[in-house]
């Protein structure tokens, strides 16, 4: 049963109530309810689907995928162009359900589902460019070449705080590169990625192609996806717990696998930062979705002798943000995604303030009550203090001081993670010394924002393997094959 909210969808069928399942919208024995984090709404009840499910999936996925691979780059690329048109032509009503998913304002649905049209678009293209190689022989009856094709039947399983690009940015290279896709989105958030599937099949997609098992038994699907030796290729975006126990379970197949973790972003600033340019940077990078993003900045690294300012103008833009109802005009900040979310948020806040911390804004669950918390500012923090080591996942922004630049960069470095980092400063020696000595896959170097399509995102130490986006994005999705000629 499905209980349509307040706002109306122009289109109605977007909001699904089925799995996606070989090219058929089935249903299933047990099902789950996806409420709105906002208000508690129910928005859907979905199929509960488990191994059996996730196996007819791949089932499904054989003899499609094999015709698939066989098209053209320009004949795949067309059907994604027109998937792309389709979400463009339904971005509000997809916003609106990402929204009443997810609890994100609307503008940053449209954003995410802009980013995410940006991915699919790009990927088309690329297809078309998966060049190989020819080599030089290495003797004179020799002829050498390198040639790309698609891995075959992958699998992705996505987390909640980006239900509609995380799926594109996997989707869409596989799909192009000529492979078939199996999505178990997550439990909280499923009706973005059906949404999507009911535009791919409208786009003409191959039935079988692209399914999307709802299930609120992740390990049960998770098992049957990492394991089944159909399964060519593994693609993972959520916490490192959950990707190391999946990237075990890919060990027994040998699976080739890409996996976008979790995150600990430092944003440092330095004493010739332009300090204005630095709080536009850090409230781009720290609040979108009320800080729950993997490449949200969690520990802000300021020069001592700026750090004051720093603060000041910082909390001055926080006083800004309006929290509430992400559906609702001129909401700036959604709720948190759950209770044990809040939970979390506010322990790490009474860890920091036990150890010597100072508020200077907010601090508590936010009056609103539900999931939502208050837009918090921190400072005197120290590297003992959980925050120092733990992703926040909430709307806190921590600032740690320093006073050497070798100084900020131990601290910069000393996590287990190395996502995204931002920093701000203008002499060009200091630029390039902390970008290269940073050690993470991606840096901002005055801009708080970094994510697009044309370039590789993707972490190094427990952050993760491989890169979504630029053309490193479609090579996940290949193999090369060398083929050496005797002539
Ligand atoms: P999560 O708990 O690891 O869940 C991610 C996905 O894995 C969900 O679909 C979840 O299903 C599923 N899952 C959980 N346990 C599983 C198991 N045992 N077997 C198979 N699947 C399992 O992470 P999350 O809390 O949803 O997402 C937040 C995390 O994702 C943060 O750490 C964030 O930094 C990271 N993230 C990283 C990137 C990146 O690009 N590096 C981007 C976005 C988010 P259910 O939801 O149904 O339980």
């Amino acid at each position: 049963m499905t209980k349509v909210p307040a706002k109306q969808l122009a289109r109605k069928d977007l909001l699904c109530t089925k799995a996606f399942i070989g090219g058929e919208w089935v249903s299933a024995s047990k099902t789950f309810d996806v409420k709105n984090p906002a208000t508690g709404e129910l928005l859907s009840t979905l199929p509960d689907c488990g191994s059996a499910e996730t196996e007819a999936a791949i089932a499904a996925a054989v003899a499609p995928q094999k015709l698939w691979a066989k098209k053209t780059a320009k004949e795949r690329s067309a059907v994604l162009k027109k998937w792309v048109a389709l979400i463009d032509k339904h971005k509000d009503d997809l916003a609106l359900i990402l929204t009443w998913e997810n609890g994100k304002p609307i503008a940053e649905s449209l954003g995410e589902i802009a980013s995410g049209m940006g991915y699919i678009e790009w990927f088309a293209e690329e297809a078309k460019r998966a060049y190989g190689d020819v080599i030089h022989g290495h003797l004179p009856d020799k002829r050498l070449m390198v040639i790309l094709q698609p891995v075959g039947i992958t699998a992705a399983i996505t987390p909640w705080n980006f239900p509609h690009s995380m799926i594109s940015r996997k989707a869409g290279p596989a799909l192009a590169a000529g492979c078939a896709q199996i999505v178990k989105p997550p439990a909280q958030t499923p009706l973005s990625a059906l949404a999507m599937a009911k535009l791919a099949e409208e786009a003409g997609l191959p039935k079988g192609l692209f399914s999307i098992v709802t299930s609120s038994r992740a390990r049960d699907v998770g098992t049957v996806l990492t394991t089944d030796p159909r399964v060519a290729k593994f693609s993972f975006t959520g916490s490192t717990e959950v990707g190391k126990l999946l990237m075990a379970q890919c060990a027994g197949t040998v699976k080739k696998i890409s996996l976008e973790l979790g995150g600990n972003a430092p944003f440092l600033v330095f004493d010739d930062a332009d300090l204005d340019a630095a709080v536009t940077g850090a409230m781009a990078s720290k609040f979108r979705n009320a800080g729950q993003t993997c490449v949200c900045a969690n520990r802000f690294i300021v020069q001592r002798s700026v750090a004051k300012q720093f603060a000041e103008k910082l909390k001055s833009a926080m006083e800004k943000m309006v929290v509430g109802n992400g559906a609702d005009d001129g909401v700036t900040t959604g709720p948190l995604i759950d209770a044990p979310s809040v939970e979390k948020v506010e322990a790490l806040v009474k860890d920091a303030t036990a150890k010597g911390a100072k508020v200077a804004l907010g601090g508590n669950k936010h009056k609103l009550g539900g999931f939502y918390f208050e837009p918090t500012l921190l400072t005197n923090m120290t590297p003992d203090m959980l925050i120092a080591t733990n992703e926040i996942f909430g709307p806190v922004a921590a600032i740690f001081e320093f006073d050497k630049d070798e100084e900020a960069i131990a601290m910069a470095n000393s996590t287990r993670y190395g996502l995204a980092s931002y920093f701000y400063a203008r002499d060009l020696s200091r630029v390039f010394n902390v970008a290269e000595s940073i050690e993470s896959g991606m840096v901002g170097v005055n801009t708080g924002m970094l994510t697009t399509e044309v370039a590789p995102f993707g972490g190094v130490k427990e952050s993760g393997l491989g890169r979504e986006g630029g053309w490193q994005g479609l090579r996940e999705y290949v193999e090369e094959k060398y083929i050496c000629l005797s002539i």
